[in-house]
């Protein structure tokens, strides 16, 4: 089974794929920090052709062998990542290696386009949303600085992932739109197990 979760910056996308992906016994894929390890290796000079990245247990996410998940979370990779993801060369070597790695086997993949692009054949895809004041004070939360600041910064990458030519933000047609506003991370993955199961058990009629 293939489980796509998308929606835009700070909405819990991580948070809850981490969890669903812990509870079901299935392999975790942030395609979030895929692009964000892209560009770290495009800061760090490396060609894209050089660049493998990979990605293990709980999330975490390799460049060239390398564990970079503890470098990925700053302000500096949130606006990178954004520009670079609006590359279409970029965008089609990461979505190969997203279809590789979910390749035979039970994935949750969260992003901006898992639904729409990357897995369009999805079992069950959600696409997660939160008011953009509840996303800025989630962020501010992980990351510091100051609410106008964080608020902008997630302003504009949402709007640069959702009106990009090559695959911008949006739900895929057959989504399950979740309003995350005000719920506890436990809510949401109750809501979303109990799509899991009613999901699984249409598929077995
Ligand atoms: O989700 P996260 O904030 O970690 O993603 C970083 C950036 O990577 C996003 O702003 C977006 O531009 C890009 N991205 C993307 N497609 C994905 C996942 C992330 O374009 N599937």
């Amino acid at each position: 089974m293939k489980i796509a979760i998308d929606g835009p910056a700070a909405a819990g996308k991580t948070t809850l794929g981490k969890r669903l992906a812990h509870a079901l016994g299935f392999l975790f894929v942030p395609t979030g920090a895929m692009y964000r390890a892209a560009a770290l290796a495009h800061h760090r000079g490396l060609a894209l052709e050089d660049m493998d990245i990979t990605v293990g247990e709980d999330g975490r996410v390799f460049l060239n062998g390398e564990d970079v998940t503890n470098l990925l979370s700053n302000p500096e990779l949130d606006e990178l990542s954004s520009r670079l993801a609006a590359d279409a060369r970029v965008r089609a070597r990461l979505v190969e290696l997203q279809r590789r790695i979910a390749a035979g086997r039970d994935v949750v993949m969260e992003g901006r386009d898992i639904g729409t692009v990357v897995l369009p054949d999805a079992e069950l895809k959600i696409f997660l949303w939160a008011t953009l004041e509840e996303r800025a004070r989630r962020r501010q939360r992980e990351q510091g600085g100051t609410f106008a600041e964080v608020l902008e910064a997630i302003r504009r990458r949402d709007e640069r992932d959702s009106t990009r030519s090559c695959a911008p933000l949006r739900p895929a047609p057959d989504a399950v739109v979740l309003d995350t506003t005000g719920k506890d991370p436990d809510e949401v993955l109750k809501l979303v197990l109990k799509l899991v199961e009613e999901r699984r058990a249409r598929l077995a009629s």
